[in-house]
């Protein structure tokens, strides 16, 4: 230890003694008395230990050592590893009433809504012997009831609700019609999952509208199915399918036309890799599935259908088509945002999860949170095994179930995690063969799935489960039952088997992270077979070298090279992501930045702030004499509001476009992200212009048909949803580069924390009047 981190080391020691001493000589009252008062150190000693009587009274809980380090790290604004089942819930508590001390309000972002709601149940009486309110919302939670939460001191709440009410507030009419959603504080929960693995996934909120029929990707839809394989390749890297000279030639003759990559072609380009995808790659029951004619996508990290999940653009429509599903109405996008951009939004952030080192780096790249582990309390038992690594899926199978039985016959508990619905239902007829009946975690909801997981450690329980299955719940040995936990110790604790390799490690140590809980006793495998996709995607056998290629066997093979080498793939495939993350973060910063400005334009106007929306139009005054300026200001607001959604909606729908097609610019040497981030700022800049035209047009219009007769474009049916964005269509470009013969330069990733900053703002000129830039005055 250095003389820095003991010195830092000394001064908590200090401040968990004194909180100690304080919870003693003090009440609650005196305490929060004196922490209004105090500054620094002191500040947080006497808001401690006021916590800590409240949580000894409300919950019978005395917070340990590690949950202060914890708490104090969180009012840092840092995110804390606490290995699962030290207590995270209770850690939050802390840090929410420290930022209620500085009059912010705190949003606990949670993995789910069962989560949000549990939560704060089951903190509410800490919180109220502080004076604190408390407030939880879920999807079921009506406007009203959101708005009166959206007040509360601290407030449970699921990321993508927050996201949501964020959006739909996009679409409100009216001050009244907003939720009251404000960006004090936020500490996120399960945030491996939150920030890095969900965190991409653009949430949407869509109006309807009625689906024009396309007859050219229906063509490409039937066209696609005559091809044979030596028509198309897949490339699992980019997870896309492309022609190879062979599917060109034939849809060049087809469509009659010269060249399919020509500029001009890039539409049907784009339509029959989509209608390529949807039948070649894309996969049901894997990827999605077909119930009633609707396609519900799977989503790759819960692997339970994602009700409210589209693939982007024509993609979901190829899919349809393949199916034989013909849509009639569709949303169409109005606004949308990823987590990863939401949480930025908050004036202070930190947050919390069970596995954060491997992903230390992008935490603090992405979010600037400085990561700080705490150790847990007591120190685990668990026996992690070497990796068993099976020549083919088929024989690992096998290996897991012989692990599966040997434990079983010990009657001990064993949790396995596996990375489809697909292959658990796998192993659970493999393991019914074996006379072992298993509990498939593919629960419907949240809540029934927090019940089988929390049962996952009774004595002979066998529980197979999708990675991320129950996430933040807690498993006990014995389950609820503390009379058996002696008899679960004894057989070895839980035993979590990984049946696969994931893209990261994280997951496969979330998974081992529910076993040896508190100083539990425990036990983990992990199993790996050398046919599996992340094993081809990296090409192992290219890795190693030729006499460690092992002979084909069903039996675990025994070789410390390639040992080594399986492992090494799994760095490789984590360092990828994350270059894939950095890579769309290019594309997408731009539209953050117009996104921004435009809904807090919006915002604002509706605010009422002053827009000089119409009063620089010619016919103002007229318009000012018959209304007057009350109504005149209220029908500008309304007016404005609905423009700006239509123009956003469109927007969105151009940038979409763009990405589709950007990809050939690289034909022309130049570097797409700086292309498409000119083309970008130009729509935008001449969307304001739009704009102004518009409002003008509509002041026209109001002076023509009266009150009465004068009406604004108000989005019907406003829904929200979450969408399957890939970013294939920026994968595609070093696909297109190699039949072009060049390589994309390999960039260095941007350096922290500045890689989020939006880029540099260019001086709005007065002159063209941007009205909508304009600070409230
Ligand atoms: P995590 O979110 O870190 O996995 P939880 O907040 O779910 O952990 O808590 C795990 C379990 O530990 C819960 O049953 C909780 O009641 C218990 N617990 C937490 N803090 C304490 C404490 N200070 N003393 C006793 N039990 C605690």
């Amino acid at each position: 230890m250095c003389g820095k981190e003991r010195c830092f080391k000394m001064a908590e020691e200090k401040i968990i003694s004194d909180v100690r001493e304080y919870s003693k000589k003090y009440s609650i009252e005196e305490l929060l008395e004196k922490a209004e008062k105090a500054e620094g150190e002191e500040l947080i000693t006497c808001l401690f230990a006021a916590v800590c009587i409240a949580a000894e009274k409300g919950l019978k809980q005395i917070p340990f050592d590690e949950q202060l380090m914890a708490a104090r790290a969180l009012t840092k604004g840092k995110i804390i590893e606490m290995p699962t089942g030290e207590g995270k819930t209770l850690c939050g508590v802390f840090a929410a009433a420290w930022h209620k001390l500085r009059g912010e309000k705190t949003h606990i972002l949670t993995f789910n809504d069962y989560l949000a709601e549990r939560d704060r149940n089951w903190m509410k009486p800490v919180y109220d012997l502080l004076g604190i309110e408390t407030a939880f919302i879920t999807e079921k939670s009506a406007f009203e009831e959101r708005k009166a939460a959206y007040k509360a001191d601290v407030l449970y709440i699921s990321a993508r609700e927050c996201c949501f009410d964020y959006l739909r507030d996009f679409t409100a009419q009216t001050l009244e019609e907003e939720s009251g959603l404000s960006f004090d504080a936020a500490i996120v929960d399960e945030a491996d999952s939150l920030l890095i693995d969900e965190a991409r996934i653009p949430m949407v909120v869509a109006g309807e509208t009625e689906v024009a029929y396309d007859p050219e990707l229906e063509d490409a839809s039937d066209y696609v199915r005559t091809f044979e394989e030596t028509d198309y390749e897949i490339s699992l890297e980019t997870e896309s399918v492309f022609l190879t000279d062979s599917g060109a030639a034939k849809a060049e003759e087809h469509y009659n036309i010269d060249n399919i990559y020509d500029e001009e072609n890039a539409e049907l380009l784009s339509k029959i890799n989509d209608c390529l995808k949807a039948q070649f790659f894309l996969r049901e029951d894997k990827d999605y599935i077909n119930r009633d004619g609707k396609i519900l996508l799977i989503d790759k990290f819960t692997g339970r259908t994602a009700e409210n999940r589209h693939y982007p653009g024509t993609l979901q429509t190829a899919v349809e088509l393949k199916h034989g599903v013909k849509t009639t109405t569709r949303g169409v996008v109005m606004g949308s945002i990823a987590l990863q951009y939401f949480v930025r939004k908050y004036k202070s952030l930190a947050a919390m999860t069970g596995t954060a080192e491997a992903s230390m780096e992008e935490f603090f790249q992405i979010y600037n949170l400085q990561l700080e582990k705490i150790p847990p309390h007591l120190p685990s038992q668990r026996i992690d095994h070497d990796l068993d690594i099976y020549y083919d899926t088929r024989s690992k199978w096998n290996g897991v179930a012989e692990a599966v039985m040997q434990a079983h016959e010990k009657n001990q508990p064993v949790l396995i995690g596996t990375g489809s619905i697909a292959q658990s239902e796998t192993l659970y007829g493999l393991l019914k063969e074996k006379g072992i009946e298993a509990v498939v975690l593919n629960a419907k909801n949240d809540k029934q799935e927090a019940e089988i997981i929390s049962n996952a450690g009774m004595p002979g329980a066998v529980t197979i489960s999708t990675n991320m299955a129950g996430r933040g719940v807690d498993i006990k040995l014995g389950g609820s039952d503390e009379a058996c936990k002696e008899d679960t110790v004894n057989t070895g604790g839980l035993l979590v088997i990984s049946t696969y390799m994931p893209e990261s490690s994280r997951i496969v140590r979330q998974l081992l992270g529910r076993s040896g809980r508190q100083g539990d006793k425990g036990e983990s495998r992990r199993f790996v077979a050398l046919d599996e996709p992340i094993m081809e995607k990296y090409k192992l056998t290219s890795l190693l070298p030729h006499s460690h290629i092992p002979e084909p066997t069903h039996r675990a093979v025994e070789d410390k090279v390639l040992l080594r080498e399986v492992e090494r793939i799994q760095r490789i495939s984590e360092g990828d992501c994350f270059d894939a993350r950095a890579r769309l973060m290019k594309f997408t910063m731009i539209g953050e930045k117009h996104r921004d400005q435009i809904f807090s334009a919006r915002a604002r106007i509706l605010e009422g702030g002053r827009s000089d929306l119409w009063s620089s139009a010619e016919n103002y005054s007229e318009a000012l004499e018959k209304l007057g300026g009350e109504k005149l200001a209220r029908l500008e607001r309304k007016t404005a509001a609905a423009a700006i959604n239509k123009f956003w909606s469109d927007y969105l729908e151009y940038t979409e476009e763009l990405r589709r097609g950007i990809h050939l610019v690289e034909v022309g040497g130049k570097s797409p992200s700086e292309e498409y981030n000119i083309s970008v700022e130009e729509y935008y800049r001449g969307m304001e212009e739009e704009l102004k035209h518009y409002m003008e047009e509509k002041l026209t219009e109001l002076l023509e048909k009266g009150e009465e007769g004068y009406t604004v474009d108000a989005p019907q049916n406003i829904h929200t949803y979450l969408l399957e964005d890939t970013g294939d269509e920026l994968n595609k470009m070093p696909l297109l580069l190699n039949v072009f013969g060049e390589e994309e330069e390999a960039k260095p990733l941007p350096k922290a924390p500045s890689v989020l900053d939006a880029p540099e703002e260019k001086p709005v000129k007065e002159k063209k009047g941007f009205w909508f830039f304009k600070k409230k005055q």
